[in-house]
This record gives C-alpha cells, sequence and structure tokens, in this order.
C-alpha cells in the first residue's frame, strides 16, 4: 500500500484500548475479547470491508452489542415448548430471582444459626416433598441421565448385592444385569443411547419382551442371581402404536418384592400430577403409588425448572443412591438448587402457561401480528417437545411468511426462531410472551425491509440450508423431534 492508502490511517490498537467506550466495556469483557474484536475491526478495514472512517464506530457497537456470554436469548416461535436446541424450559421469573440471589455467596451448606455445616439442597428437597407428598425423600442431580445413571449403580437387589460381598451397595462398580422391556430401550437424543450408558456402569442391560408386545412373564423369565433391578423408561420420544402391550409399574411390584428387587422408574419429563390435557404422560405420584422405589424426571421438561435430574421415593433407596461416591461427581450447584426449589414452589410457570393456553387468545394475538405483519393466519399445532407426549398436537396457529424471512428473523435483534417447515415461515406465538407480541412484529417488519433490500444477492441454496438450519438441525434432538410434515394441522 503507498502513502496515500487511507489503510495507513487504520487506528491502531492502544489508541483503541484508550477510548472511554472500550474502557466501559472492559467491566463486562474481558480484555482478550475486547482485543480479538479490535483486531476483526481493524483487518475488516484493512481488507477495506469496511471504510476506515468506521473502525472506531463499529468496534464501539459491536462491544455494546457483546454480552459477557456467547448465548443469544431468543424469542421461541416455533411452538415447541420444551426446545432442546434453545435451552428447554424458559425459567418462572421467581426462579429467574432466585438464581440471582444465590449467584453470590448463599448458605446453600451452612446453617447460619450455629455457624455450622449443613446439608446441601435441602431447601429444593422440602419443596420437592410438598409438591410430592407421596415421596419420603428427594435428591436433585445434574440431569435425568445422570439420576438414571445412580440409580442404576446404587440400587441393587439382595441377590446381586449379596454375591461376592464387596460388590455391595457404595461400590462404585454397579455389576449385574437390570431388566428393561426391549420396548423402552430408547435413544434419548442425538445419538444418546440408554443401554450406552448403563454399559458405562458396569451393568448389562437385560432385554425382555418384543419392541412392540412385553409381558410380566417376559421379566418373570429373564430374573437370575445376577439380576440388579427392575427398569420402567417411560418412551417419551417415540410411540408404538397399534398391537402393543407394556406392563405397569403396579405389576412389576409384585415381580420386584417376590425377589427383593429394586424397581426404578425413569419418566422422562416432570408431572407430580395428572394433567388432563396430557393423558398419556405419567406423573410422578401415580409412578410412586403404583410401587415404584424411585422415579427419575428431568428438571427442564414438563416440570419448567433448570436443568437437573430429580430422584424421588423410598427413603432407603434415596439414601442409598446419595451414599454412592459417583452421587458427588454428579452434584448439583446452587444456583440448580435455588431455581428447582422457587420452580417447585409455584406450579406456574411459562411451560405450564404456553401448554395450557388460552386458544381464543392465542388467535386473537395471531390475527394481530398477522395484521400487523402483512401475513397469513393458519391453523397450526404446537408441540410439548422435550420428549413429553410424542404425538399430542397442541391444536392452534401460525403466522405464514416467506421461508426466507426465517434466517433473517433468526440472525436479527432480538433473535426470533420461527418454524420453517414446506417452504413456510411460520410464527407460533404459543411459547411467546405476550408483551412481547410486538417486538415480534416490528422484527419480522425489519426483516421483510431486509430482504428487500438484500433481493437478487441471495443465493439460490440459502433457501435450503435455511430449512436445514431451522428445524432440520433438531430433528434428531427431543427438542424439535417432529417429522417433517407431521406438526402442521391445517385445522381452522
Ligand atoms: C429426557 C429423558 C432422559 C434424559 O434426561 P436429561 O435430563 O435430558 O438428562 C432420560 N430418560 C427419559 C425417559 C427421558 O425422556
Amino acid at each position: 500500500m503507498d502513502d496515500t492508502d487511507p489503510r495507513r490511517s487504520i487506528p491502531r490498537t492502544d489508541r483503541l484500548l484508550a477510548l472511554p467506550e472500550v474502557i466501559t466495556a472492559g467491566e463486562i469483557l474481558s480484555q482478550s475479547t475486547i482485543k480479538a474484536v479490535i483486531s476483526e475491526v481493524q483487518s475488516a478495514a484493512r481488507t477495506r470491508e469496511i471504510p476506515v472512517a468506521e473502525v472506531v464506530p463499529t468496534i464501539i457497537s459491536r462491544l455494546s452489542s457483546r454480552s459477557a456470554s456467547s448465548l443469544t436469548p431468543v424469542l421461541n416461535a416455533t411452538g415447541i415448548i420444551v426446545h432442546t436446541n434453545l435451552g428447554r424450559a424458559p425459567l418462572s421469573e421467581s426462579a429467574q430471582q432466585a438464581v440471582i440471589d444465590a449467584a453470590g455467596y448463599v448458605d446453600v451448606e451452612m446453617d447460619l444459626e450455629t455457624g455450622r455445616r449443613s446439608k446441601r439442597g435441602t431447601g429444593a428437597k422440602q419443596a420437592l416433598l410438598r409438591a410430592c407428598p407421596g415421596a419420603e425423600d428427594a435428591l436433585v442431580v445434574n440431569n435425568g441421565a445422570a439420576a438414571l445413571l445412580l440409580a442404576v449403580t446404587a440400587l441393587r437387589g439382595t441377590k446381586a448385592a449379596g454375591r461376592g460381598g464387596e460388590a455391595g451397595a457404595g461400590s462404585p462398580i454397579g455389576g449385574g444385569e437390570v431388566i428393561v422391556s426391549r420396548g423402552e430401550l430408547i435413544e434419548i437424543g442425538a445419538g444418546f443411547r440408554l443401554p450406552d450408558l448403563m454399559a458405562t456402569t458396569g451393568s448389562r442391560i437385560r432385554e425382555v419382551g418384543m419392541t412392540n408386545r412385553t409381558h410380566l412373564d417376559d421379566y418373570a423369565q429373564a430374573i437370575t442371581a445376577d439380576t440388579a433391578s427392575l427398569l420402567k423408561v417411560h418412551t417419551s420420544n417415540f410411540r408404538v402404536e397399534g398391537f402393543t402391550a407394556a406392563v405397569e409399574i403396579a405389576q412389576l411390584r409384585g415381580l420386584a418384592d417376590e425377589h427383593d428387587l429394586p424397581l426404578i422408574a425413569d419418566l422422562g419429563s416432570g408431572l407430580f400430577e395428572p394433567d388432563p390435557s396430557l393423558p398419556e404422560e405419567p406423573d410422578i405420584a401415580g409412578a410412586l403409588a403404583a410401587g415404584a422405589d424411585v422415579v427419575i424426571v428431568s428438571g427442564d421438561k414438563l416440570l419448567g425448572g433448570p436443568q437437573a435430574g430429580l430422584i424421588l421415593g423410598r427413603s432407603d433407596a434415596v439414601q442409598a443412591i446419595a451414599k454412592h461416591p459417583l452421587a458427588r461427581a454428579m452434584r448439583t450447584d446452587k444456583l440448580t438448587l435455588a431455581a428447582i426449589e422457587a420452580t417447585v414452589a409455584n406450579t406456574r410457570n411459562p411451560v405450564h402457561e404456553a401448554l395450557h393456553i388460552d386458544v381464543d387468545r392465542l388467535r386473537d394475538r395471531t390475527e394481530r401480528l398477522a395484521g400487523l405483519v402483512s401475513g397469513t393466519v393458519v391453523g397450526h399445532d404446537g408441540r410439548v417437545g422435550g420428549g413429553g407426549a410424542p404425538g399430542v398436537p397442541l391444536p392452534g396457529w401460525a403466522v405464514e411468511l416467506p421461508e426466507a424471512l426465517a434466517r433473517v428473523l433468526r440472525l436479527g435483534d432480538p433473535a426470533v426462531v420461527a418454524r420453517v417447515h414446506q417452504g413456510r415461515c411460520l410464527i407460533d406465538l404459543r411459547c411467546v410472551p405476550e408483551h412481547d407480541d410486538d417486538r415480534i412484529a416490528e422484527a419480522v417488519n425489519r426483516a421483510r425491509e431486509t430482504t428487500r433490500r438484500h433481493l437478487g444477492g441471495i443465493e439460490p441454496g440459502d433457501a435450503r440450508t435455511d430449512h436445514l438450519g431451522g428445524h432440520g438441525a433438531d430433528h434428531d434432538e427431543d427438542g424439535a423431534d417432529r417429522q417433517d410434515d407431521a406438526g402442521l394441522g391445517d385445522h381452522a
């Protein structure tokens, strides 16, 4: 570059670091992040992507829009309530407040009266026991998968535990066979398989029955001196229809008693009590009443809380799990404990509200949005998602827009994630807080403006990429998990 090249005058890093706005950004962002932004913008000026005069304003605007975390808050306009790719359950306001309150030093393991160490997670446990009087004890661990791993590892029947002496409760290795119906051997999401998880504990899965039918006798036949436990898994993210048979928890209880075996029920989602709108979704109270020794659920599915695995049930079983050495590796942090306690104490939360939304109100909101953005109202079924209630449509509506808007909406501010389906962009307001309807309308109108300006610049492949990135990306996850054409009910 010659002397007259304006790129010679790109401001130097030390000068940029001394700008008051950059110094202020240092209160939230690390110096390495700030330096990375500065260097990015300087290179953009060097390659003439931006004019030199834009270097300072660009750096200031990029730094001010950066939050301390790279996670971008999004408005979920997919109609999928528990969307794994979008962080599953959004926390209630009280749970969010609880997280903030617990963020500093808190008495998570101290009795302030005596100043001595106290039991961790007592508040969360008490809230869980109040919400589920059928449980004698409760334990919160990292997630559902951890809870299952721990329960299977720590709970072993007297036969398996008795063999060889040293392999009793408290052994880091589980060992023994866990009997489970073939129809319940599930892939939880993203290639994550239950049998593989179990194998890491040293336990072996003994599959019984057929994919569509399993009878009590199949379990009975499989019990040997090596049997460690009976496991019942709620097949939450798929459903076998037609000629099917499954053995209920109550029937398994008799068999478990006969052979002195623990009975573990992994319910996946977390309803404390039956919900009439989800008739096939098992509930914790019901599973315990039917005779499960422990019930396992996730905190961030239908329960509407943070990521966590909840173990509820008989006190001897929960205590054996809590005392297992592996439990320490799956311990939850204070933020989760705070959020679980707040979520359980008040059952009204965004997940519950989206599930029980007033459909007339949803229709009014959808029509209003359609008017504001010149879109069309179409019938659209929402979904529970997160592996809950597969195949249960949640009738509602969406605003239909051209597919090309979906990507622009995702990349906008606020980021709006719509559903991309059959060449259309569908905005479902079920999971959008009503006070954000106007932000969605503004975002759509801005996105329309952007696509209009860039029209012609769109690559032919964009629509396809968009489709994969929009909905296809989560096809193998339990968050979206709807067949490409299964979710659209064109009911009026
Ligand atoms: C979701 C699910 C799990 C895994 O729970 P995470 O909290 O995601 O670890 C385990 N079992 C069943 C039946 C599930 O639905």
